[in-house]
């Protein structure tokens, strides 16, 4: 397992944005993006929704 991505749900705005970047997110029933803990995402997609979020609500988690 690679690193983890944590989603501070309550600034996230659901704009799915970070879905489109990397399928290791995913909005859930609340409409906030949550992080699943796939193997073999690559690492550098998810530093891409990091950067490109626009509430900067996803952290790395280790
Ligand atoms: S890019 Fe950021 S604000 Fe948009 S859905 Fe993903 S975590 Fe939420």
């Amino acid at each position: 397992m690679g690193r983890q991505a944590y989603v501070h749900q309550e600034d996230c705005v659901g704009c799915e944005l970070c879905t489109k970047i990397c399928t290791a997110f995913q909005i859930g029933s609340n409409g906030k993006a949550e992080f699943l803990a796939k193997p073999n995402v690559a690492e550098n997609e998810i530093q891409d929704a990091i950067n490109n979020c626009p509430a900067q609500c996803i952290t790395w988690k280790n």
